[in-house]
């Protein structure tokens, strides 16, 4: 048995030598406090989870879902884009439900990209937008995002012939795992840049409503124009604790949306029905579990900042996102300081490197770390030493 080259080509997953030492530490009986896991800790609101319980019992969502989706669910998700970006969807044609919207990521690729097609994607980046297009065939022409920009694109850098050549744009704000975010004057200029170039725009926003100090973040889709060149991403896993039961969204460019709506009608028979009926309370339901929930990761980040800061570790505190994005000392990359954080004070971050190789020089502490080990890993964090400032500066 041979396996299709196009898996032979995915490379092993970056963590597998770090998450390899965690495992030893921990079959030693060592304790090791994790900031590296994204996902949030606070469970699903019991209204949400109450509705799934209800629907559950009833048999017509024991058979095939409606695999586009419920058109309630549909108008629901319109709706709760109009509520939050005053921004008017067509239900039936600019709104597709995904299983996830990890999937639709994946997945949209097999849709705008023909082998040898480029897609422009952030480094560093969540991996999917590149790994996507690789499975597709094409090839990612990566973007740095570096910190003098605020972590956002310079589109003109891109040279013409590997313009020629790109079909999508990948972009994420507020960020994994920067924590940046972007405003509606840099969405315009995309806007601009996609139609000049004939490339799909695709918008990748689950933080959107993960933000602190009352700061509301923009959806790609309220740019002038979003809608002829581009599609947003969207998810309930992080605005409402959902990770668990797989609810997305693409919406957008109905032409777009059409043919991702034909692929996956060709492999998949959409999410569970009863699960359909949780994203519909979720969005239609009363909505201050958002607040509530942003108020706890905004007094962890404020925690972590400030400890970061104490022990060297420079951060720019973010508005958005669930992510606090550290810059590694001198004399360190970030494999190195993962590595020494592990081994000096037990404790797991993310190395930045993970994401791409503009990542290096940072690592990724998640806001999504329990209360009780919080305090932990943050009295570890103060006691870590930099073992490597002395020799450097000799
Ligand atoms: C968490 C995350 C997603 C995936 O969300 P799901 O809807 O759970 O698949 C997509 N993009 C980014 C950048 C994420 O961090």
């Amino acid at each position: 048995m041979r396996v299709a080259r196009r898996i032979e080509q995915l490379k092993p997953y970056l963590f597998v030598e770090i998450n390899k030492k965690i495992a030893e530490k921990k079959a030693k009986g060592e304790e090791i406090v994790s900031f590296a896991i994204g996902d949030p800790d606070i469970p699903t609101p019991s209204r949400i989870v109450e509705r799934l319980c209800q629907a559950a019992r009833d048999p017509a969502n024991h058979r095939y879902p409606e695999s586009e989706g419920l058109p309630e669910l549909h108008q629901a998700i319109a709706e709760w884009y109009k509520r939050r970006f005053n921004v008017i969807l067509d239900p039936a044609t600019e709104v597709l439900p995904l299983i996830g919207s990890k999937e639709g990521i994946g997945h949209i690729a097999f849709c705008f990209i023909d082998p040898g097609d480029i897609a422009l994607v952030p480094d560093p980046a969540y991996p999917v937008y590149s790994i996507g297009t690789q499975l597709a065939g094409g090839r990612p022409y990566y973007m740095s995002l570096k910190a003098e920009n605020g972590f956002l694109p310079n589109l003109t850098s891109v040279r013409d012939f590997i313009l020629k050549q790109t079909r999508v744009l990948w972009l994420n704000y507020p960020n994994n795992p920067t924590g940046a975010v972007a405003e509606l004057d840099f969405f315009n200029k995309v806007v601009e840049f996609a139609r000049q170039n004939n490339i799909l725009v695709c918008h990748d926003g689950p933080y959107s409503e993960v933000a602190f100090d009352g700061y509301q973040p923009v959806s790609f889709m309220q740019a002038d124009g979003a809608r002829e060149i581009g599609v947003e991403f969207h998810s309930l896993s992080k605005s409402y604790n959902m990770t668990g039961w797989r609810i997305g969204m693409v919406v957008g460019n109905a032409a777009a949306v059409g043919a991702l709506r034909t692929l996956k009608s060709n492999l998949d028979s959409g999410i569970p029905q009863a699960i359909q009926y949780m994203a519909i309370e979720a969005l239609n339901g009363p909505q201050d579990c958002v607040p509530e929930h942003n108020a706890i990761y905004q007094r962890r980040r404020d925690l972590i900042v400030e400890v970061l800061n104490r022990i060297g570790l420079e951060v720019t505190v973010p508005k958005a996102s669930l992510y606090v994005w550290a810059k590694v000392p001198e004399g360190y990359n970030s494999v190195d300081l993962t590595t020494d954080l592990l081994e000096q004070v037990g404790v797991a971050v993310t190395p930045g490197v993970g994401y791409g190789q503009s990542g290096e020089g940072y690592v990724r502490l998640s806001l999504t770390i329990p209360d009780a080990s919080l305090v932990k890993g943050l009295s570890r964090l103060s006691g870590w030493r930099n073992t490597r400032r002395l020799t450097l500066k000799k």
